[in-house]
């Protein structure tokens, strides 16, 4: 299981719902970051409301605990409907699908987490109900079975997945609205973290809520933990204002780098480097490696490491960057000399007349 403190995985008890609901953001202008993609949406928002029709299905997909659950209830919220949350995994049969859609009240959002985990004859299911709002079911088994039609009331389907390329591609295809979340930028949640202490009734200075920022992976959920952990270290040393020292010696008593990398990081880090002199490593291999799932190493691990140019993925495997190499003080191996650039060389000095 993944324990580590920077890790946006949203499994560890304290997470969720130790961020009381209020304490999220509720409105669009209260959703920090995201621009274009909140622009977009504004804009369909405003058309549905305008038609007094329902939203077009929308596809979220991004790196775990960037806002998507966040941003699935502001929606909710701006088009003033109900909201009912599920996940994929936990829908285990078609009824309990058909269930949640038959209740659902004109317009509601129903939002589906983890959507490429949805097991595929219940995803049959959803293509009728997305497309022409209805709902085809069979009823009996063998020779007596016989399929009836339900017609649903208008709603509008919000999936999340940090992993858009293991969705179908018919499922794919019925999302009207697809928007892929970013990192946020130091800027951004410097911001979001000034508003957070301010609801936590403490005192942080901007420097500190920057030093937060910087080393948070550009993940909300990864600073927001960071916060609360440092906001601990302040009450027990007495410590009035979270200052930029403050902040610095409580991320290091955490074993959050300069760079915002965690124990996790270094060790991928250090196995591709040193072990295998550079990579390309497999997947697999790195997963071992971790003691990981590799589906916490694809998910989790890698997307910011590879945003941050720390490694690149090549058909190969794993390989890191001249940055990883400066960052774990190691030299990067001489380049061998290329056979086919000498060989140009002399040709272009041929050609040349030379
Ligand atoms: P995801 O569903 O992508 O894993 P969540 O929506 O659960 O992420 O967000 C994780 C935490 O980060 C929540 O506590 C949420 O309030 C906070 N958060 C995410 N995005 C923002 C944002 N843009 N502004 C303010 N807080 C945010």
């Amino acid at each position: 299981m993944n324990t580590r403190l920077v890790s946006p995985a949203s499994s560890a008890p304290e997470n969720k719902d130790a961020i009381t609901p209020s304490l999220r953001p509720e409105n669009l202008a209260q959703f920090v970051g995201q621009s274009q993609l909140k622009t977009n949406l504004s804009i369909f928002i405003e058309a549905a409301k305008g038609r007094q029709e329902s939203l077009d299905h929308v596809l979220l997909h991004g790196p775990p605990g960037l806002g998507k659950t966040t941003l699935a209830k502001i929606i909710a919220n701006e088009l003033k409907v109900g909201f009912r949350a599920t996940a994929g995994p936990i829908i285990s049969k078609p009824g309990d699908l058909a269930a949640i859609l038959t209740n659902l009240s004109p317009y509601d959002i129903l939002f589906i987490d983890e959507i490429h985990r949805l097991n595929p004859t219940i995803e049959e299911i959803l293509y009728p109900a997305m497309e022409d709002g209805k709902l085809d079911i069979m009823i009996g088994e063998g020779p007596g079975a016989r399929s009836i039609q339900i017609a649903l009331k208008p709603f509008t389907l919000i999936g999340a997945t940090t992993r858009s390329g293991l969705i179908t591609r018919p499922l794919r295809e019925r999302f009207g609205i697809p928007l892929a979340f970013e990192f946020y930028t130091v800027e951004e949640l410097t911001q979001m973290m000034g508003a957070y202490a301010k609801k936590f009734q403490m005192s942080l200075s901007p420097e500190g809520s920057k030093e937060i920022a910087r080393r948070a992976r550009g993940t909300p959920r990864i600073a927001l933990r960071l916060l609360r952990r440092i906001r601990d270290i302040a009450h027990v040393q007495n410590a009035a204002t979270i200052t930029q020292k403050l902040a610095d010696s409580a991320l290091c008593q955490l074993d959050v780098d300069k760079f915002g990398l965690d124990a996790m990081d270094r060790k991928y880090l250090t196995a591709i480097g040193q072990t295998y002199e550079g990579g390309p490593v497999g997947v697999d291999t790195l997963a071992a490696v971790l003691a990981e799932q590799k589906d916490v190493v694809e998910e989790v691990v890698e997307p910011y490491l590879i945003q941050q140019g720390y490694i690149q993925r090549t058909p190969r495997g794993r390989t890191i960057t001249t940055k990883t190499y400066a960052y774990l003080n190691l030299s990067p191996p001489k380049a061998p000399a290329s056979l086919f650039t000498e060989n140009l060389s002399q040709n272009i000095r041929e050609s040349d007349g030379e």
